[in-house]
């Protein structure tokens, strides 16, 4: 009779959106036999915490991809009438500067779609086993063995495994563990969210666009939009001049703040703007922190990264849980990507653009300075409509293909010699 497969345990720390799609995608898409997922969260209880969360082509492919169909429909989440998925107003004159369009996204249940970050978090619990979830385990310390993986949590307990996967967002005790000092740094900018019942805007406000939108200011951006689930959300942001440290000390992520604040800041901007901060009930704040590019995501040989734990981009072009998604997916077909490595030096080249101070210069150049910028945005369609299966399956011939000239390189060196070795090395 045939041994029986030992279960590989695979621990995987947090469980944000990154750590369920990780859990869904190992168990739907590997072909791991006698998998084991026990994922540890720190939260004592699964909320639909949050604010909005957009989600771009290639996050909501693979939410199909990974069978997250509720998360696909028109109730979830909210698709724009006119199918553009970013379009971009002046602050003042309300006029539309630019646009984003889809490239090649035939489906429009794959358009852009913005939802409450709760209702993605709570369609992807839905393929995720409770008996797999521990809750009220605060991460503290993560090591390898000889033998395996070991989790310590706040509480004093542990838990031992064969693979961890750190899915612990952002301020990743995985990654701490690992680079003990990598280092976020503040991006200078707060951002100032809210979540309510769309029945407090619509039909309320004259000229209010049925679209999502993005208007853009001089020094600050604000944005509004429905959500799924008759929701809808304003973000707006102010500078905070302070170092990364006293941010960090002082702005705890999903702070309560000021709403007469956020008022205030947008009181000369067009009507619905002001109309639409008038409205928002609520604001709580978010502190943008982002992070370089790390030099590996695999340490120890059993240990990996996934989501924000792996590319601390912020905020960025509102990437990170459609990244998070494809992390999950290449994890799962065992291949990674190497385009977040370019999203993050476009996130770090505008933060340095940003930082330089110039002289002073009169409204209208200013201005001016505005229109040019929106119109000559990044193109970000790289990012949004990869294709993380595609890109997987070219790693792959690749690497088939790097196979084949190595072994015709040996063949070489028998029968011809070193030169048949290498005039086929040149070629790899
Ligand atoms: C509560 C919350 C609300 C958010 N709201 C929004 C939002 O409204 N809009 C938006 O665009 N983005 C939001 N984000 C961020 C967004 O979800 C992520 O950028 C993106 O989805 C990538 O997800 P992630 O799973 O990598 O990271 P996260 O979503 O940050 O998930 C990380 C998970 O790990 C857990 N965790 C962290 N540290 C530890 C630890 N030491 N031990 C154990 N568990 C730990 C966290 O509680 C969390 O559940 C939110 C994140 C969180 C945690």
């Amino acid at each position: 009779m045939a041994e029986p497969t030992k279960p590989l345990r695979v621990l995987i720390a947090g469980a944000g959106i990154a750590g369920l799609a990780t859990a869904v995608a190992l168990a739907r898409i590997s072909s791991i036999a006698n998998l084991d997922v026990q994922l540890y969260e720190q939260a004592p209880e699964l909320l639909e915490i949050g604010v909005s969360i957009a989600l771009s082509p290639n996050g909501m492919r693979t939410l199909e991809k990974l069978g997250i169909d509720s998360a696909l429909s028109d109730e979830t989440g909210f698709r724009g009438p006119s199918g553009i998925p970013q379009i971009f107003r002046h602050w003042k004159t309300d006029q539309v500067i630019s646009v984003d369009t889809h490239h090649n996204v035939p489906d429009p249940r794959h358009h852009t779609t913005r939802f409450h970050r709760g209702h993605v978090h709570a369609a992807l619990l839905e393929h995720v086993p409770r008996t797999w979830i521990h809750l009220g385990k605060k991460l503290v310390l993560a090591e390898t063995d000889a033998d395996g993986v070991s989790l310590h949590f706040e509480d004093g307990s542990s838990a031992h495994g064969d693979i961890l996967i750190g899915a612990d967002g952002l301020k990743s005790k995985v990654r701490q563990s690992f680079i003990p000092d990598y280092k976020l740094r503040f991006s200078g900018k707060v951002f100032m969210r809210s979540t309510f019942d769309v029945a407090l805007v619509e039909g309320r406000i004259p000229g209010l666009p049925a679209d999502s939108m993005h208007w853009w200011g001089p020094n600050d951006n604000f944005f509004a939009s429905r959500l799924g689930k008759n929701q809808y959300t304003t973000v707006g942001a102010y500078s905070d001049p302070r170092p990364s440290e006293e941010i960090e000390q002082t702005i705890a992520w999903d702070q309560k703040g000021d709403v007469s604040s956020l008022r205030e800041r947008y009181q000369n901007w067009n009507p619905v703007v002001k109309a639409l901060t008038e409205a928002t009930p609520y604001t709580n704040l978010y502190p943008n922190f982002a992070g370089d590019a790390l030099e590996t995501w695999v340490f120890g040989s059993r240990v990996t990264l996934v989501g924000d734990a792996a590319h601390a981009h912020g905020g960025a072009f509102a990437a990170g849980g459609s990244l998070a998604l494809d992390d999950a997916f290449a994890l799962a077909l065992a291949c990674r990507s190497p385009h977040t490595d370019r999203l993050l030096k476009t996130v770090h080249g505008q933060l340095d653009a940003s930082r330089k101070v110039g002289p002073a210069v009169s409204p209208e150049e200013e201005d001016a300075r505005l229109l040019e910028r929106m119109r000559n945005r990044p193109d970000t369609v790289w990012l949004s409509e990869h294709d993380v299966e595609a890109e997987f399956a070219a790693v792959l011939q690749e690497a088939e293909k790097q196979k084949r000239s190595v072994a015709w390189g040996r063949v070489g060196v028998a029968n011809g010699g070193p030169v048949a070795l290498q005039t086929q090395a040149s070629k790899l």
